[in-house]
């Protein structure tokens, strides 16, 4: 039976922690109970970082294609090794099903093999120049990064960051979020054990605010990758920009999804449901908004309160629980205000809409309909398991309400009128579009958004690029 672990920072490749540092109690969601302490970095434990990542981007930067790539196969093979025990984990701190804790260590090997690929197409080229001057485009590691990792993919998160700078050339620094660190521990301590050098990939845990501070005030640092919310992503751009450090900025969503009367409304709630619950809706491109022309208005959204209703919820590590507890206990908390301030305004609550139970964190499937535009919860991103079923009139009122807001991450559209999936395609503002399919990414796609939802990709081969800066060469 796994044991969840005592717990590190990782700073020159040694185990840190005690020495009177602060600690963060790291919890179960589905008790409420302490599972361990986390040691948080002082400024002497960041510098200590910072002057390592240098020594490391040095030692990095002149790795051949052939060592970043065997350092990421190695990783991937060990990560499937060690599956069950990291699946267990991330489950343990973050409440998922350990199915899907097994899905994002599928992701992350998916990612470290595909990312491997590139390390040998990091192509730059040679420009034609007919007095003989010789001109070549070469791609650059950028330097030492630093990468904040959220805690809704405890796994994943950390695995997208690590797995581009090593493929880059790049040396980083991690700070997974707190409440989740093991998960974040355990990958990084697999790509050292495949031979990376210790002085490449270090782990931080702190108080954000004086972790991103600190990080982002040393000219050290060169690129930020964030993902988090859009208010903190708003905060740390305005901190890179001192430095003149680039980011990647994966920030909030507001996942509309447009089902025209043309298809089949089984169809979509047998992915739409599921898609809802996964992760408690604790996904940056969870299905949020439902967007559904009038004709078929009512059976969706019964369809939906009876397959929600229908959700086996239960501790993640239990078989057959569908969806586990929410992973922190300001999660509840808000789903208890945004279903109060919808109601208030006039909104039906069709299923849930209430906590499950006085122990952990648990928050009942939950579908509201008819939810007026000034709701709280039609503007800000929910991140709970709460879907948003509202009537419209035709495409263009559909449309309309999925650009309504400033986020443009995932969208989704059901139709099967193929000019129509033509013109949606076009005219959604989002980062991902997924048409007739709720399975958006993979390792080789570009994840990313625009407008509040952040810039940059993460993923494929653009997601390598991210750790990379251009240089023009000409030689007379
Ligand atoms: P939050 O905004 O405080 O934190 C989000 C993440 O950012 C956490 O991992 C946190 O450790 C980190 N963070 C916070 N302040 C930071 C700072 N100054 N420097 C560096 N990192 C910092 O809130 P939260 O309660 O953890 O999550 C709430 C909201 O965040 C959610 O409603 C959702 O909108 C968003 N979120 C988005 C994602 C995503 O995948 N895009 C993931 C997690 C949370």
């Amino acid at each position: 039976m796994t044991q969840y672990p005592s717990l590190h920072m990782i700073i020159d490749g040694e185990q840190v922690s005690g020495g009177g540092r602060r600690t963060f109690d790291v919890v179960n969601p589905v008790t409420g109970e302490t599972l361990a302490e986390l040691p948080l970095a002082d400024p002497a434990d960041l510098d200590r970082a910072l002057e390592v990542a240098q020594k490391g981007f040095a030692i990095w930067r002149k790795s051949t294609p052939q060592q970043r790539a065997a350092v990421l196969q190695g990783a991937a093979r060990l990560i499937t090794e060690r599956g069950d025990d990291l699946a267990r984990i991330a489950t343990m701190e973050e409440g998922k099903p350990i199915a899907e804790a097994k899905m994002e260590l599928m992701m992350v090997t998916g990612w470290f093999n595909f990312a491997a690929g590139e390390t040998s197409r990091l192509y730059g080229r040679e420009l034609v120049r007919p007095v003989g001057q010789r001109s070549t485009v070469r791609w650059e590691p950028v330097g030492p990064v630093a990468a904040f990792a959220p805690w809704n993919f405890p796994l994943g998160n950390p695995g997208r960051k690590l797995g581009a700078a090593i493929a880059a050339g790049c040396s980083i620094i991690l700070k997974s979020a707190e409440e989740t660190p093991a998960s974040a521990l355990g990958i990084l301590q697999a790509l050292l054990d495949a031979g990376l050098p210790k002085e490449v990939a270090q782990a931080v845990f702190g108080v954000p605010d004086e972790v991103s501070r600190h990080l982002l005030g040393s000219p050290i640092i060169r690129k930020l990758s964030f993902t988090g919310s859009t208010v903190i992503g708003k905060h740390l751009a305005k901190l890179c920009a001192d430095n003149m450090i680039r980011t990647t900025m994966e920030l909030g969503g507001h996942g509309p999804v447009l089902v025209f009367d043309d298809v089949d409304v089984d169809r979509v709630l047998a992915t739409a449901a599921p898609g809802k619950t996964r992760n408690c809706g604790q996904v940056c491109v969870s299905p949020t908004r439902f967007i559904v022309q009038e004709n078929v208005f009512e059976r969706f959204r019964d369809g939906m309160a009876e397959r929600l209703a229908a959700t086996k919820v239960g501790n993640g590590l239990e078989d057959g629980v569908q969806m586990g507890p929410m992973a922190n206990p300001r999660r509840p908390d808000a789903m208890e205000k945004f279903v109060a301030n919808a109601r208030d305004k006039g909104a039906r609550v069709n299923t849930g809409g209430e906590r499950i139970g006085n122990q952990g964190y648990f928050f009942q499937p939950t579908v509201l309909s008819e939810i007026p535009l000034d709701a709280d919860i039609m503007n800000e991103e929910p991140f709970g398991p709460i879907a948003l079923v509202n009537p419209y009139a035709d495409e263009e009122a559909m449309i309309a309400e999925a650009n309504r807001l400033p986020y443009g991450l995932a969208a989704y559209a059901w139709t099967d009128n193929v000019q129509r999936q033509r013109r949606l395609a076009a005219e959604i503002e989002a980062g991902m579009v997924g048409i007739n399919s709720h399975m958006i990414g993979g390792a080789d796609a570009p994840f990313g958004g625009v407008q509040w939802s952040g810039h940059g990709s993460e993923d494929g081969p653009e997601g390598v690029k991210a750790c990379m800066v251009l240089k023009a060469v000409h030689e007379g």
